[in-house]
Parts: structure tokens; sequence; C-alpha cells
């Protein structure tokens, strides 16, 4: 047989490719992802979308774009992963809308529907807005998605979205309240390994919009003033800082935790 591949590493009639050219692909990938991240310019906002973290110093290191602590960059693991997701909401917005949905997700423009306070120095982004569909629910209604992994998705699946992810619950109150949809929003999660997918209308927190939108104010008007917000671990050794598990919550490491507790910030 003619191997028009010649080179590739492929051979004909073996099930997996050798190692060698799976991980050399790999690579290649994961090269062009990281430098792909470390070329996009930091974002010079709080968003809406880490506000919910526990830390207000740690949204504050976000804001400021202080650099991470050496080897706290996203692993292009990680990357890839942030791109399935982004690419997950076209995916549910698709079925949406062939179910029967009118789902708004762009401007005329083809920019993102959004919000903006603070003098650009907060922003939101929404996945879209439900104006009609085949489902009786209320509408207009903002939707957010998010696709999980299987036990994250479990767990909001089991808990719900508020409890399960406050996080999230965070942005989708802070998005009602800038976009003034007050109705109960769609939220919807896409399991990555099986596509099943979660849906829940979520009322409106007016109350946790009020303290989310607080945050940024704080954090903008700390950082302008040249202060350090406190942090909200008593030392280093908190599962916030050094990531686990604690309450049933689950903490990524903080990725300035070498920063944060190494240098003479008060
Ligand atoms: S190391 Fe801990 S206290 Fe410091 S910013 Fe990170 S989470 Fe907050």
């Amino acid at each position: 047989m003619i191997d028009l591949n010649h080179g590739s590493g492929c051979l004909y009639d073996q099930a997996t490719p050798p190692a060698t050219i799976a991980s050399a692909v790999s690579a290649a990938i994961d090269v062009a992802l990281v430098a792909r991240n470390r070329s996009e310019r930091p974002r010079t906002y709080v968003s809406s979308s880490g506000l919910g973290r526990d830390c207000l110093r740690q949204i504050q290191y976000d804001f400021l774009a202080v650099p991470k602590d050496e080897g706290q960059e996203f692993a292009p693991k990680t990357l890839r992963i942030f791109e399935a997701g982004h690419r997950a909401e076209d995916i549910v917005a698709g079925w949406l809308r062939i179910a029967g949905f009118d789902l708004r997700t762009v401007r005329a423009d083809g920019r993102q529907f959004g919000f903006e306070a603070l003098g650009g120095r907060f922003k939101g982004h929404i996945d879209g807005c439900l104006v009609s569909g085949p489902v009786a629910m209320d509408y207009p209604a903002l939707w957010e998605n998010k696709a999980l992994g299987a036990s994250s998705w479990k767990d909001v699946v089991k808990r719900g979205v508020s409890i399960a992810r406050p996080v999230y619950a965070a942005q989708l109150a802070l998005y009602q309240a800038y976009l003034d949809l007050p109705k109960p929003a769609l939220f919807t999660a896409l399991n990555r390994d099986t596509m099943e997918l979660h849906a829940e209308l979520v009322p409106f927190d007016a109350r946790l919009a009020q303290d989310m939108s607080d945050r940024a104010v704080a954090v903008v008007r700390a950082s302008e003033a040249g202060e350090w917000l406190p942090r909200m671990a008593a030392d280093p050794t908190a599962v916030l800082c050094r990531g686990g598990m604690s309450a049933g919550k689950w903490h990524a490491p903080c990725a300035w935790a070498v920063k944060c507790w190494g240098t003479n910030h008060e």
C-alpha cells in the first residue's frame, strides 16, 4: 500500500498512532496556545465573571493585571478547556434556536450584549437573551451557559447553580441587574463528557447583585487609591490560598499566593 502520508509516522492497520506523533502534535498545539494566550492584552476592568470569588485581594490582583506567580499561568490543558467552553456556547445556542427559541446573542454590529460601569472599569458580557420560545417561562430572560466536566456538572444538577457554583450565580445576578432582565434567568450547563444538557431557572437575587456591584466598586476605588483590599485568609496555609476542598467547595490554588504572602502588602 502506498503511504500517502510518508513521513507522518502514521502506520496503516495500526489502531493508535505511535505516541511520538501524538505528543509531537499536542506539544506543537500547546506552544501555540500558550503563545496566543500571552499575546492577549490583559483586561483593564473588573470582570463580572470573577467577582463572586471569595477573596477581594485576589480579584484586585486580577484587575490590576499583577503577573501571576511563577508556574501559575494557565496550563495548555486549561486553555483548551476554556476554548471548548466558549465554543460550547455556540453549540447550545444553536440547539435552542432549532428548538424554536428566539435567542439574541449579538447586537446588530456583531458585538456581544453587555454592560459597562465605573467609566469602563467594570464590565460584563452576556451569553444571550431569550425573547420567546416553545417553553412556558417568563420572557425576556437572560441566558447563560457553562460547559462543565462530568463531576462539576453532576454537582450543579444535584444542588443547583446558586449553591454548587456561587461564582456563576453572582454573574447571573449582575447581568440581570445591569441588563434590566429581572425575570428568572435560564442557566444551562453542558456536560463536556456526555453532552447532556442541564437547564434551570434562576430567580433574580437583587441583594446578591448589589453586593457584587459593591465589590466591583471596592476593587476599583481601592486600586485608584493605591490601597490593597483585605485578604480573605488569615495565613497562606488556608485552602483558599493553597487550593483544595473546603466545606464541599473546591478552590483552585491562588495564582498570586507567593506575591500575596511574600510582600509587604498590609
Ligand atoms: S493568597 Fe489567599 S489571601 Fe492572598 S489573594 Fe490569594 S486567596 Fe487571597
